[in-house]
């Protein structure tokens, strides 16, 4: 449909025939509601997320130094921000956290009045309890209060698990085009140009959606290496188009285990005259990526656990990283597992550290105790105990540090052993060398740095001489043929490697 809502109409008509317009000719004073819930779901955790896990901005808070938010100022927008909850990756979101939000958002949709364009800011791997497909219950519900004409744009991290159904109540999606990511910003603020670009041209866009038959974990999707690096870079040059607006590659998350996950694609054609253009790209990237599905692969070095040591101490680099990447907190697993340790003091390595193993109870003993203190410990293996158990170690309390300088979460490094061990008080990685200077750790003084990641975010690798992915078992299994899935959809490769596929016979269906 074309036309925008009543009012909207009546008054940018209104003003041009009275001459108000912007002296530039582009429309102004379109009113946005901004909201967004981001959360990666991770179905293999036995625990449920709730509202505690996120941090929830409300009204003006959630737009505060927000580059896409002043893009919106700038350009002349009016801007009504609601509930932005943001979540990083854990278990499957409750029923009623996720109620809670959408209620609030709803609430505020309604008491805002007409609008002209919704902004959400999502993840796209969201699941909840009790809900097939909770990402679709959200834009349906938004939908029913707004209708069809009011342009909603929402843009992904590349990891999300996306629906036909999702994307069929959205106007423009885009998504993150960086793997680790460096561009969430960069990619909030296209996906709200988009929409203004949308409104000032009285446009509806229109996506075509081809999902594919791929899963992989994300450490097989680094957009920085081939295959991906190039697939990646032919998506500014489809979004330029004529007709089209935007493309996006999304990896999917493996550790959601529902038939969406998995690899998709999307092209943003500008309105319903160019979807079939938009369609024609889409399933040229996507036979493009099909027919590069075997060049998915680790981008770094992977072993066991026991070979990665063994690798790292022989190795002439004077640090070398080690991921453990079966307990990858950023993935959603617990944080919490003992194995790496366990090896480690097993070949009584004389130079490690291990950041860090969540254990709030630990840490109290290790406050209790105060620094210098001997304690003996049962650390971890408390959250994940399918994959891990508590380990009993002793050792000197080295350090006690405030998370943040305001907070009051504490974190505790122990000398165990050769093991510099840092200890958590709650579910969080170490991503970057700020988070090693803030527990008084210099990562580059030691031989092994082991930290719960799959890939080594942007930051570290930045400073890592070397880095091994270790395959340890966890929530986030990096082998994910070896996966026993219930609801992922099948055939899908790798887990049915010879299967054929095309998206053109796909869309000829
Ligand atoms: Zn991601």
């Amino acid at each position: 449909m074309w036309i925008k809502s009543l009012t909207i109409t009546t008054i940018i008509a209104a003003a041009l025939f009275l001459g108000l317009a912007c002296t530039s000719g582009e429309k102004t004073g379109f009113r946005i509601l901004t909201a967004g819930i981001r959360h990666e779901s991770n179905t293999f955790i036995p625990y449920l997320t709730t509202a505690s896990e996120f941090t929830v901005l409300r009204g003006s808070v959630a737009t505060q130094e927000r580059a896409w938010a002043k893009f919106l100022k700038e350009e002349g927008m009016e801007v009504i921000p609601t509930l932005h909850a943001i979540g990083g990756a854990s278990g499957v979101v409750s029923k009623e956290t996720y109620e809670a939000f959408r209620e609030e958002i709803l609430e505020a949709l309604r008491a805002a009045g007409s609008v002209d364009g919704i902004f959400l800011d999502m993840h796209g791997a969201l699941h909840v309890e009790s809900y097939p497909d909770a990402q679709v219950d959200f834009i349906q519900q938004i939908r029913k209060i707004v209708g069809e004409d009011v342009v909603i744009a929402a843009s992904f991290d590349l990891h999300g698990n996306i629906s036909q159904e999702f994307i069929a109540g959205l106007n423009i999606a885009s998504a993150y085009r960086t793997a680790p990511h460096v561009d969430g910003e960069e990619t909030r603020t296209r996906t709200v140009r988009l929409m203004v670009e949308a409104l000032q041209n009285d446009l509806l866009p229109q996506i075509a959606y081809i999902r594919l038959p791929i899963l992989i974990p994300g450490e097989k999707g680094i957009t920085s290496v081939e295959p991906l690096k190039s697939l990646y870079a032919r998506l500014p040059e489809i979004s330029r188009l004529a007709g089209l607006m935007d493309a996006s590659i999304f990896v999917g998350m493996p550790w959601t285990d529902v038939n969406r996950a998995g690899m998709s694609v999307l092209v943003v054609a500008k309105d319903h005259q160019h979807l079939f253009d938009a369609q024609v790209q889409a399933e040229a990237l996507a036979n493009a990526i099909w027919e590069q599905r075997a060049g998915l692969k680790f981008d770094v070095p992977t072993a066991s656990i026991d070979d990665a040591i063994k690798t790292a101490l022989e190795a002439q680099y004077t640090t070398v990283f080690i991921t453990d990447s079966g307990d990858n907190v950023t993935a959603g697993a617990a944080g919490d597992g003992t194995l790496v340790l366990e090896r480690l003091l097993t070949y009584k390595v004389t130079d490690a550290v291990l950041a860090g193993i969540v254990d709030p109870e630990a840490v109290e003993q290790c406050v209790a105790a105060g620094v210098g203190a001997m304690v003996d410990l049962s650390v971890g293996g408390k959250i994940d105990n399918v994959f891990s158990k508590p380990l009993a170690v002793s050792g000197t309390v080295q350090s006690l540090t405030k998370e943040q300088p305001d907070s009051k979460q504490m974190d505790a490094v122990l000398q165990v052993d050769g093991v510099t061990l840092v200890l958590l008080s709650r579910h969080r990685a170490f991503t970057d060398p700020a988070h090693f200077r803030a527990v008084e750790i210099d990562p580059l003084a030691h031989k092994i740095v082991v930290v719960k990641e799959g890939y080594l975010f942007q930051a570290l690798r930045d400073i890592a001489p070397h880095a091994i992915m270790a395959l340890t078992p966890g929530f986030a299994n990096q082998l994910v043929e070896n996966i026993e899935y219930k609801y992922v959809r099948r055939p899908i490769f790798p887990l049915n490697p010879d299967m054929t596929w095309s998206a053109s016979k796909f869309m000829r269906n």
